[in-house]
């Protein structure tokens, strides 16, 4: 059989009643990488207490291959970005990010990372890690408890199971044309500069506000 996709579920599963598994390249080597996701070692606020309880016993991140945080970027494959972000830290989110070998992984943990959380209107606090980063997965909450970090990783772990092998891939949520390196954001007199990658993040339209 030259493509294990053409074999039915059902079929796999009388296989494997009788001792036959059947696989193909392409789902040994996802299921190797999705497994062995290994995040970085950074946390920016209280949200990364959370992901530290995700590694330890209780949590056991091991049980999904990716307990093996590293100090270095260029170890890592997954930036969990969980805490609040300033806009004086942003910069530097963004250049490890663009020190992470592809392919690599985003996750916006808890409401700061996502939106600015409970800081939203603070005038030296980011709205959102997704204006300047591809953000693959949001995990809301304040903080959102170690299971739901958990859960986003195997959330995280479909997705890097469907992918072809074939394809040269640079990170998914950026779309079709994603940049090897991302605009660096530097802190400017008055504010961050520029305000936002626009390659990747646009300003939603409001609604409801039509009072014509
Ligand atoms: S979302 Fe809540 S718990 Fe997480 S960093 Fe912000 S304030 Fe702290």
């Amino acid at each position: 059989m030259s493509d294990a996709s053409q074999v039915t579920q059902s079929d796999r599963d009388e296989m494997r009643r009788n001792g036959i598994l059947v696989t193909s390249i392409q789902e040994i080597y996802n299921w190797g990488r999705s497994h062995s996701v290994w995040p970085l070692q950074f946390g920016l606020a209280c949200c990364a207490i959370e992901m530290i309880a995700a590694s330890m016993a209780k949590y056991d991140i091991a049980r999904f291959g990716s307990e093996v945080f590293r100090p270095s970027p260029r170890q890592a494959d997954l930036l969990i970005v969980s805490g609040t972000v300033t806009k004086k830290m942003a910069p530097q989110v963004v250049r490890i990010w663009n020190l992470m070998p592809e392919p690599k992984f985003c996750i916006a943990m808890g409401a700061c990372a996502i939106s600015g959380g409970p800081f939203k209107q603070g005038y030296n606090v980011l709205k959102g890690i997704d204006r300047f980063l591809p953000v693959d997965l949001y995990i809301p909450g304040c903080p959102p408890r170690p299971e739901a970090l958990l859960h986003g990783l195997i959330e995280l772990q479909k997705r890097i199971g469907k992918e072809p092998m074939r394809t040269s891939r640079l990170s998914p949520a950026a779309g079709d044309s994603p940049a090897k390196t991302y605009v660096l954001p530097e802190f400017g007199e008055h504010d961050i500069v520029p305000p936002c990658n626009p390659a990747i993040w646009k300003a939603p339209e409001l609604t409801g506000l039509d009072r014509t």
